[in-house]
């Protein structure tokens, strides 16, 4: 199964393992046991696209001390049609060569 996504922890992309739930895929990292959602077919809310990029971004909590640990994902989607400008300055590398 291809995920094309990587763990935000460990940063790993070979152990991880989806689980298709309804309208979410629950992906879980053997390496570090973090698990997180993803949607199945993810769109746009504003103009209904489906070319969409998923943009995972890790919840971190400061534990005691400094030590940062991520303890949750939350999976945001981007539009490559309403989020071109932003998709364009984080350069995501997404966009065809042609859009670049
Ligand atoms: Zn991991
Ligand atoms: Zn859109």
């Amino acid at each position: 199964m291809s995920l094309d996504i990587s763990c935000p922890n460990c940063e790993t992309d070979e152990h991880l393992f989806g689980a298709r739930n309804d309208a979410v895929i629950t992906i879980t990292c053997s390496g570090c046991s973090l698990s997180w959602d993803r949607p199945a077919a993810p769109h746009c809310e504003r103009c209904g696209s489906t070319d969409v990029v998923a943009h995972p971004v890790p919840l971190i909590e400061r534990s005691r001390g400094t030590q940062m640990s991520i303890t949750a994902m939350h999976v945001e989607t981007r539009c490559r049609i309403c989020d071109a400008d932003e998709l364009r300055e984080r350069g995501t590398g997404h966009l065809p060569p042609s859009l670049q």
